[in-house]
């Protein structure tokens, strides 16, 4: 007999069904993706998953590596020393601007793609292979299994990366970055092409849920302090420059990638992964989007839910 968590959640993938949008194409290889491709999977901090869909369908993490190499620089560094290099408010700019807060020089936050970087060299090791082990070996750590990166989009995404280098060497330039910045844009693009898959995300989501204890292997991933840091800046600044609308409508941390994934963090409770590839201006993928908004609503799952 199906739950009735089950039964409902198939019922609103149902009812939101494909909401228009394009596949990103500006990193070639997901350009390939099925645009029709969906999962949804909701992990509650006790280790139970329902999923819907495809939950084993693999796609590149994208974008959501973001808050949990934030969180590996927190835990190495400690809150006031990443402080000193990344800032946290939301900047109402797209991901990839090649910008810098006008008032401390900083980036604007660790969610957009020049605090990311920066993020990412702050993980300790000596060199940037080194230092992309630990954060393969973290996200695994929230996954609950070990994960490995995909070749090809790490690098189709490398030979296209002019931004994402051009951003690198700004933040060299400024000394924000104090190494190579082609070693630290290599770790970066290494990070955002690791190999998830829908249920993998919803446990990493179900971690931060659980106060930073993964729920199937039970070991303590991230300390309490670090949990709300990360949680904070995913609700302000997760969900690229529509930041704003996602919490109105929505009201729970988040983050998205352009491969068409999105988490979303119901503290105490669950996490929730969705993914579906064609994306709005913003992003965001559009399905997701829908889906995410229906389930708040019905759930109720906005954190400022008053009845
Ligand atoms: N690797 C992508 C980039 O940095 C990630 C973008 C995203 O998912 O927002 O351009």
């Amino acid at each position: 007999m199906r739950s009735p968590v089950q039964r409902y959640l198939e019922h609103i993938v149902e009812q939101c069904g494909d909401a228009g949008g394009e596949v990103a194409s500006y990193i070639p290889e997901l350009a390939d993706a099925d645009p029709d491709q969906f999962a949804l999977a909701l992990a509650t901090v006790d280790g139970h998953v329902y999923t819907v869909g495809d939950p084993e369908a693999r796609y590149s993490i994208q974008s959501i590596s973001k808050p949990f190499t934030y969180a590996l620089a927190l835990q190495d560094r400690g809150i006031a020393a990443v402080d000193e290099s990344i800032d946290v408010e939301p900047s109402g700019d797209a991901f990839n601007e090649i910008s810098l807060a006008s008032d401390t020089g900083r980036p604007r936050n660790p969610m957009i793609n020049a605090g990311a970087i920066t993020a990412a060299s702050l993980v300790e090791g000596e060199t940037a292979p080194e230092r992309f082990e630990r954060v393969l070996d973290w996200y695994g750590q929230f996954a609950g299994r070990e994960l490995e990166i995909d070749e090809s989009v790490y690098r189709s995404e490398l030979v296209t990366a002019h931004r994402n280098r051009a951003i690198a060497h700004m933040l060299r330039e400024f000394e924000v970055l104090t190494g190579d910045p082609e070693d630290t844009l290599d770790q970066y693009v290494r990070q955002c092409s690791v190999s998830i898959d829908t249920r993998d995300l919803a446990l990493m989501a179900a971690t931060l849920a659980n106060g930073g204890v993964q729920p199937r292997t039970g070991a303590r991933v991230l300390e309490p302090r670090n949990v709300e840091r990360v949680l904070s800046v995913m609700a302000t600044c997760g969900m690229y420059d529509s930041a704003g609308d996602w919490i109105s409508a929505v009201g729970m941390p988040a983050k998205s990638g352009v491969s068409g994934g999105i988490i979303a963090v119901l503290p105490g409770q669950v996490g929730l992964a969705v993914f579906s590839p064609r994306l709005d201006a913003h992003g965001n993928s559009t399905r997701g989007v829908t889906v995410c908004e229906r389930m708040s609503e019905d759930m109720e799952m906005h954190l400022m839910h008053v009845g």
